[in-house]
């Protein structure tokens, strides 16, 4: 089986700030992201062994938190490159990807106050994220709980916020708002467009 890795982020620790910063970054990287990887991984090495084995397996409770731990690794995957440097930032999207979300939402702006509002209202830790639907091409909000929860299929992420604690405390305290608020000087919109042209 092939195994999970933690991939290299494709800008330094320090590149995001004052959004983000060099200690939050760091540590989401290396140490949440890292457990998800190494989590998904020696669950895939349980299976296997239970296969190898020809034993039981607990099914409910070992799929249940490899679904966590996966969606928690793909998220993050999806999250550091949808992200750069403020400087490095369009500050909007262009191109066929504008033009979808002024028809589906009216306006950017409209957009952006439905996705925040999906992020600011995530109960506990979550996500807001932003997809496509692969067969009927609408472009859906979806909230997501912990990494796996009101999540349906056939959705191709092309924007993606992670608003665990984890993600702003350090930086924001109790203000995810303000957070939210910042996130979208750092959202590398070349990369969102070009994961919804390659669906
Ligand atoms: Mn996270």
């Amino acid at each position: 089986m092939e195994k999970y890795k933690l991939p290299n982020l494709p800008y330094g620790y320090k590149d995001l700030e004052p959004y983000m910063s060099e200690e939050v970054l760091t540590l989401h990287h290396t140490k949440h992201h890292k457990a998800y990887v190494e989590s998904a991984n020696a669950l895939l090495d349980k299976i296997k062994d239970a296969r190898d084995k020809n034993s039981e397996l607990d099914f409910k409770s070992v799929l249940k938190s490899f679904s966590f731990n996966v969606a928690g690794h793909i998220l993050h995957e999806i999250f550091w490159k949808i992200m750069a440097p403020a400087e490095a930032s369009a500050g909007k999207p262009n191109g066929e990807l504008a033009k979808m979300i002024e028809k589906e939402f009216g306006s950017f702006e409209r957009f952006k106050t439905e996705f925040s509002e999906t992020a600011k209202s995530v109960e506990g830790s979550g996500w807001a994220v932003l997809a496509l639907h692969k067969e009927h091409g609408n472009l859906n909000i979806i909230q997501i709980e912990k990494h796996n929860v009101n999540f349906y299929p056939e959705q191709k992420i092309i924007l993606c916020l992670d608003v665990w604690e984890h993600a702003y405390y350090l930086d924001y305290k109790n203000d995810r708002a303000k957070f939210i608020e910042n996130w979208w000087n750092i959202v590398n919109w070349e990369e969102v467009e070009s994961r919804f042209k390659s669906t």
